[in-house]
């Protein structure tokens, strides 16, 4: 297998993800693509993740809306880098256009991403479910190929079985706001509550927008018994 991927990348050789340059090595994106995207670094809030500007509390690190307790059933939320124009192609081409050779690159910033998650310690990772009439269609779960990358760089265990959406819903990008909500409610259950009661989930996704579908996900876990659920997502909307 290795001769093989010698002789192919003598034949093809690896190229930039993002704007198709050659690169000399398989490192997934050239550096001008690298330098465009908005990664979120410090200072971020460290419950929820959002980009700290101006008015926070310094020592506390928390945003305006976590200060305020504001209730989320999740315990920390990560995602890589910002979701917009720079970054918007890697994405998208992951998702629909079964560019997966990207999996290993996004698992790999959403790994460094998550390092708060992975030191406050996690039990099970678990991907956002497709319901199964769309992976028919699509052929893959893109968030369990990046939970199953996630689950090897950090040696937590995978469970893609034990949360399920049992109800079709409409694309939540077509909806806005009190819609989202209404389209995703109840969607997912938990078939077996013994792989979930007492653990401490990581919920994997791609885009963090509004948080509607990974909220509805977190409450079916707490509801199974779920000890904590943080989320981990490769962009988020800011
Ligand atoms: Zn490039
Ligand atoms: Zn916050």
């Amino acid at each position: 297998m290795k001769f093989l991927d010698q002789i192919l990348s003598y034949i093809l050789p690896p190229r930039c993800l993002k704007c198709g340059k050659v690169l000399p090595d398989n490192r997934g994106l050239c550096s001008k693509c690298i330098e465009e995207i908005n990664f979120i670094t410090q200072p971020y809030c460290k419950k929820c993740g959002h980009p700290l500007e101006g008015n926070f509390d310094n020592k506390k690190m928390l945003c305006g809306s976590c200060l305020s307790k504001k209730r989320t059933p999740f315990r920390l939320s990560r995602s890589a880098f910002r979701y917009d124009e720079n970054s918007k192609h890697l994405i998208l081409s992951f998702k629909f256009h079964d560019k997966t050779d990207n999996t290993s690159l996004l698992a790999k910033m959403m790994y460094v991403a998550g390092e708060d998650i992975f030191k406050a310690g996690a039990d099970v990772i678990i991907p956002v479910p497709l319901h199964y009439s769309r992976l028919l269609k699509r052929k893959y779960n893109q968030s369990a190929l990046l939970g199953h990358e996630l689950s090897r760089l950090s040696g937590i265990k995978l469970d893609c079985r034990s949360l399920v959406k049992h109800r079709r819903t409409r694309p939540q990008v077509e909806l806005r706001g009190k819609e989202r909500l209404e389209n995703v409610k109840g969607a997912f259950s938990v078939k077996r509550t013994e792989n979930i009661k007492g653990k401490r989930v990581i919920l994997i996704d791609d885009v963090l927008t509004t948080g509607t579908t990974l909220k509805e996900c977190a409450y079916a876990l707490k509801k199974a018994g779920a000890k904590s659920v943080d989320t981990l997502t490769i962009a988020r909307v800011i």
